[in-house]
């Protein structure tokens, strides 16, 4: 499935470097404690207790628990990225309610790269390409699916972050992509949540298509997505076998898809994606009419069923990033904000912040309550 002459030779990680890191990990999610498990626990049959396959070479034919081992080995083995991964212990947390929901934000200093990254043609044509396999550090490593390929993040927000580039350097475009984001989201499913930062609203490299990962459950929309659905939302379409929400708590505004049917999913992400572009352009929105309408979106699987939350954009950062003076917050909102965790890479920003200012943020970057209106009529 996956295209080995479009890898770099030496880029993935072989059986044998990863054999070591999965010792331990169960299929259940939980981690183990190094050194804990008895003889007959190996990881291939850890894994044929959950009923997961492994290779010739012993290797669990699951991408979540390749991953997590693919991580481990990183950490071991390349000093950027152990070094991001150490500084999250720094990371400073406050919490703000909302009608029946929080939002945390976060000091964390190491995401200033990102959260201030110039994205603009400019910008991005002058610089080497950070997700293409030639500009990779020697050190860093990853693990093949399909046209992917899973690399550890040196720059992690969860304490399990993981890019995902195409093999091939092209554009940052979900409509063509989302099949491909839903399989791997079932691929990484066990532990994980992916995510998509669309060229226009959050993505550091919009010439190269990619998502990201997380541990599912670091993003408070990971657990609250039903009940924001209860509280903010109506359910515009509900069977069986794909259930539809629309959603607009006060800060955002998104539509919550859910369901095991792949076509129906994908038929319906379409028809979003079009209404979404149609409103865009009648409502006005900082994407150009030949470019992609603002999106964030989250996706995971669980127990066999996919669910996808979709945030609608009109601008890619609030006022005061851009402000002089006391007025100024480098606050760069994309898909991890918008699930819930708000990164603040300037102290002072993290210490003045108010539930006010993210009110006025949020809302400042996304759709009208109109514009989701008519994306949803189209639904
Ligand atoms: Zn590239």
């Amino acid at each position: 499935m996956s295209d080995q002459s479009k890898v770099d030779p030496g880029r993935c990680l072989t059986p044998e470097e990863m054999k070591p890191y999965l010792e331990g990990i169960e299929a259940t999610g939980k981690e183990a404690v190094p050194g804990s498990l008895g003889k007959a626990d190996t990881p291939e049959t850890m894994a044929a207790q959950a009923g997961i396959a492994s290779d010739a070479a012993g290797i669990p034919s699951d991408l979540a628990m390749q991953s997590r081992a693919l991580l481990r080995h990183q950490r071991e083995h390349w000093p950027m990225l152990a070094k991001g991964f150490g500084s999250l212990e720094t990371v400073q947390s406050r919490t703000f309610d909302f009608d029946g929901f929080g939002m945390n934000v976060q000091f964390n200093p190491g995401r200033i790269v990102s959260s201030s990254a110039k994205v603009d043609k400019k910008s991005i044509r002058e610089r080497k390409c950070f997700l293409c396999q030639p500009n990779l550090p020697p050190e860093q490593k990853g693990v093949l699916f399909g046209e992917y390929m899973v690399l550890g993040n040196p720059f992690p927000i969860f304490s399990e972050h993981f890019t995902i580039p195409h093999l091939e350097h092209v554009p940052q475009l979900i409509r063509d992509a989302f099949g491909p984001m839903l399989d791997l989201s079932a691929a990484m499913g066990r532990y994980y949540t992916l995510f998509y930062n669309g060229p226009r609203c959050g993505a550091s490299a919009p010439d190269h298509l990619h998502f990201q990962g997380g541990e599912r459950g670091f993003m408070p929309m990971d657990t609250a997505w039903e009940e924001m659905a209860a509280r903010h939302g109506t359910w515009i379409a509900d069977d069986d076998r794909l259930r539809m929400a629309r959603v607009d708590d006060g800060l955002r505004r998104y539509v919550i898809l859910e369901s095991d049917d792949k076509a129906k999913l994908m038929q319906r992400f379409d028809q979003l994606y079009s209404a979404f572009a149609e409103a865009s352009r009648l409502a006005g929105s900082e994407a150009g009419e030949d470019e992609e309408p603002m999106l964030n979106i989250l996706t995971t699987q669980e127990g066999g069923r996919w669910r996808v939350v979709a945030f609608l954009r009109r601008k890619h950062r609030p006022a005061r990033f851009f402000a002089e003076g006391e007025e100024k917050m480098l606050f760069s909102p994309a898909s991890v904000d918008f699930g819930g965790v708000c990164i603040t890479p300037v102290e002072r920003d993290f210490q003045r912040i108010t539930a006010d200012d993210l009110r006025d943020m949020f809302n400042e970057v996304s759709v009208t309550p109109e514009v989701l209106d008519a994306v949803v009529k189209k639904l």
